[in-house]
């Protein structure tokens, strides 16, 4: 198998919704991947900030081989240990009494958020320009990107969207109809946007004077990806009523949540909401493994200190491309001077490290947690080379074609 024939037969079986051309991985370990002809990588895209642990963790591996082997699924009409002990686990490390909505992706999760915010009585929603929150109908109705939803329109109604960053335009927005406003700790996939200081603390206030749910969406942020075990436990005096969680929590396994606290965590009532595959065993078994791991092998410090050495390895390498890298722990956006993520992206891939461009001046790093200390070494001494291969950037700081 090369990746020339898995390309194409690629093409000749799957829907060209994630255009082309893809590369053929097939063996992981670690940060390290390996494509169909033997190359090899070093992932810094981490499946979208989901491989927590990286490719073939043992501890995955070994936890999701025990639970298969003993009692694979049991559908929602009966109960498993996993599903308990990892929302028990989840509950523990948010610190507060609630209850926890299992599923099987972000999109799910959000829907379940959407949901609960409509059981309040009230059918308003906020949400902000630029946020990405799954590609269900609800989901992408809470989406605020416009070439994502406009194809698909109508979408469920009644959301208004506002800037993201704006406490003034969320204050502004959000009435005592309001029933959620829904916001991401840091935008992921608008291009690692962190919002000013103080922002989500604003939007606590802004959502508790009203009556209205703050939802966190956590799926890119959450399970220890910036350093703490959810991004909001950096902000003090910010407590949300619901977080989504998917992405790292499954540790490579589809597995969702919504975790609601106070009232919010009592307005899903029984034959109002569900899926056949929430809180399947194997995913919470994985699930539970990530965040043993995760404590462990003392992974956020990890997270933290491998996030400062990348920072300031490529600011000082003072770059004409680099602008300044923005974010929090092991998700970080390296701010180009001009519009060449894309070429940035390819140059990366072929010289051996996997990188995305989320947006066209914007190049995302999101590596898994344990990603050790060479290996974020070797990407600080091939960028150089990795940009100037990207292309030019001319005299007032914008590239060039
Ligand atoms: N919310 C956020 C913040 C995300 O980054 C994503 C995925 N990129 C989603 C929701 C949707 O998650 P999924 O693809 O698992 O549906």
């Amino acid at each position: 198998m090369s990746n020339q024939e898995l390309t194409q037969r690629w093409q000749g079986a799957l829907m060209n919704n994630y255009g082309t051309p893809r590369l053929p991985l097939v063996r992981g370990e670690g940060a390290r991947l390996w494509d169909a002809d033997g190359n090899e990588y070093l992932d810094f895209v981490g499946g979208i900030a989901t491989n927590a642990l990286g490719h073939a963790h043992p501890a995955i591996v070994e936890a999701v081989s025990r639970q298969i082997g003993s009692l694979g699924h049991v559908s929602n009409l009966f109960m498993a240990e996993p599903p308990i002990a990892l929302a028990e686990r989840l509950l523990t490390l948010f610190g507060r009494e609630g209850r926890v909505f299992f599923c099987n992706s972000g999109a799910e999760a959000n829907e379940a958020a959407f949901k609960i915010g409509r059981l309040t009585g009230r059918t308003h929603v906020v949400a902000t320009h630029g946020g990405f929150h799954g590609r269900t109908m609800g989901a992408l109705a809470l989406t605020g990107q416009p070439a994502k939803q406009d194809p698909f329109r109508p979408l469920p109604g009644d959301v208004t969207h506002v800037p993201y960053g704006d406490a003034q335009a969320l204050a502004a927005a959000v009435t005592e109809e309001t029933a959620l406003v829904i916001i991401e700790p840091i935008q992921g996939e608008n291009g690692v946007v962190v919002p000013p200081a103080g922002y989500l603390k604003a939007a606590r206030a802004i959502t508790a004077a009203t009556g209205a749910l703050l939802v966190l969406d956590e799926v890119q942020t959450g399970v220890g990806r910036t350093g703490t075990w959810f991004a909001y436990q950096a902000h003090e005096g910010v407590l949300p009523d619901v977080v989504t969680l998917a992405k790292q929590l499954g540790g490579g396994l589809p597995l969702g949540a919504t975790v609601a606290f106070g009232r919010a965590a009592d307005l899903l009532q029984p034959g109002l909401h569900g899926t056949t595959f929430g809180g399947n065993p194997v995913a919470c078994a994985a699930g539970l493994a990530v965040l043993d791991t995760i404590e462990n092998e003392g992974l956020l410090d990890n997270t933290k200190r491998l996030s400062e050495r990348l920072r300031h390895g490529i600011e000082a390498l003072d770059h004409p491309l680099i602008d300044y890298v923005r974010g929090a722990g092991l998700l970080l956006g390296i701010v180009l001077t001009g519009p060449r993520a894309p070429q940035v992206q390819q140059a990366a891939q072929e010289a051996g490290f996997l990188v995305n461009a989320p947006a066209p001046d914007v190049v995302r790093l999101m590596p898994p947690l344990n990603l050790r200390d060479d290996e974020a070494g070797a990407l600080l001494r091939a960028l150089p080379g990795i940009l100037d291969a990207a292309g030019p950037v001319d005299g007032d700081g914008r590239s060039g074609e």
